[in-house]
């Protein structure tokens, strides 16, 4: 097990696996989930077929993820909630996690603190917002929705960028997708799956 290892190089001929950390190792067979154009770029082999694929062509979004930790009552009415979606426009997020409600040992003390998992796509924010400004938008937001009450505190901040967040459904996808998986699988015994591995996300949660 190589925990904490970047896959630089994949020779799919010698079947190894080169780390960016110098370090390498060999497979029989290879189940992958990083993203399948990652994979491509990874790949050294002279293959005009693999070549010939289009990695910009394979869609995705980008998002925020951000973390409040809160101290303070919770609010009554999502108190029993797992997650919310939220299509209207003029928020910035556009899904909640309560995540305490999963487990009270994701907070110190769960009779005075609960959290929050928001997701925010790239495009709810302005264009060279830093990070305090896009945690400052959510909080006011958050706030004027009543979901955090006016008696919270929010004692701790997580942010994270996710350049790939959803893969995005494309014309040309099933056909791509179709040829290149089994492609893998039958010439290299490389076996790409899950949300970024085989680009196909809507059938997931
Ligand atoms: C904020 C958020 C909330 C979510 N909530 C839910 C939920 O409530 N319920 C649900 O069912 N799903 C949820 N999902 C989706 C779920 O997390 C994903 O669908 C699932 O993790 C996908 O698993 P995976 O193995 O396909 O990919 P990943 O978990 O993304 O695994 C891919 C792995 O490949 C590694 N990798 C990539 N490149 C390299 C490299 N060069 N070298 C080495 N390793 C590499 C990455 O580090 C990563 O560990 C959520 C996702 C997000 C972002």
């Amino acid at each position: 097990m190589h925990l904490g290892h970047k896959v630089q190089q994949i020779d799919p001929v010698s079947k190894t696996v080169h780390f960016e950390n110098g370090k390498t190792s060999q497979y029989e067979h290879l189940l992958t989930t990083m993203p399948i154009t990652n994979l491509l770029q990874c790949l050294s082999v002279e293959d005009e077929y693999l070549k010939s694929i289009d990695t910009s062509e394979f869609l995705y979004s980008s998002a925020y993820i951000l973390g409040f930790g809160i101290e303070g009552p919770q609010v009554e009415a999502y108190k029993d909630i797992s997650w919310a979606y939220f299509p209207e426009k003029e928020l910035p997020f556009y899904r909640v996690t309560w995540l305490h409600n999963y487990s009270d040992k994701v907070v110190p003390d769960i009779s005075k603190h609960w959290s929050l998992l928001i997701e925010v796509n790239q495009n709810s924010v302005p264009k060279g917002a830093t990070d305090q400004e896009i945690l400052d938008m959510n909080e006011k937001a958050f706030r004027e929705t009543g979901i955090i009450g006016p008696d919270c505190k929010i004692v701790s901040y997580f942010i994270r960028f996710l350049k790939l967040s959803y893969p995005v459904p494309f014309l040309k996808r099933e056909e791509i997708i179709g040829k290149l998986v089994p492609y893998l699988e039958d010439k290299y015994q490389i076996y790409t799956r899950g949300r970024f591995g085989d680009w196909i996300y809507e059938f997931s949660n």
